[in-house]
């Protein structure tokens, strides 16, 4: 492990978020949301080599669950979840897209259903992704659009 690992806070419990696209980590945290509980380090642009660069997320005293891990896959389809407990990691976890995305993010269509109906909460089919980008289609009024964080609710 290099040195530059111990540059973001080393926690003993909690989740890490590893091989994230380069600079993606703040709209994952976007996503994710800040916990409650314990800290959130957040590291930007680390040497990596296998791709570069990447990003890093470590959530202390939190553990988060597939559901929730999958949704980074929107903005970093090939980052890694380490689930850490007692100074060991007791889970390596890889992301899968989800084929469906409900509530996250919100219809750029003004004229949507969701858009206009307070009970009406959205939903996503994801059509395809690459590394750099996430194209959903609305389920109810069927614009596609590209996943940016400005949609995050
Ligand atoms: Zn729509």
């Amino acid at each position: 492990m290099s040195d530059q690992h111990y540059r973001v806070f080393k926690i003993e419990n909690g989740t890490v978020i590893d091989h994230i696209v380069p600079t993606m980590a703040l709209k994952i945290i976007d996503i994710l949301g800040i916990r409650d509980k314990g800290l959130v380090s957040i590291g930007i642009n680390f040497d990596s080599g296998k791709t570069g660069k990447k990003d890093i997320i470590k959530f202390e005293n939190v553990y988060l669950d597939k559901t929730e891990t999958d949704l980074i896959a929107l903005f970093s389809p090939h980052a890694t979840i380490n689930i850490i407990k007692d100074n060991k990691v007791i889970e390596k976890r890889k992301i899968e897209m989800p084929s469906v995305i409900n509530s996250i993010i919100k219809c750029p269509n003004p004229t949507c259903v969701t858009n206009n109906y307070r009970d009406c909460d959205t939903k996503f089919i994801v059509e395809r992704f690459d590394e750099n980008s996430t194209i959903v289609r609305c389920y109810y009024c069927e614009k596609e659009t590209t996943v940016i964080s400005e949609l995050i609710k």
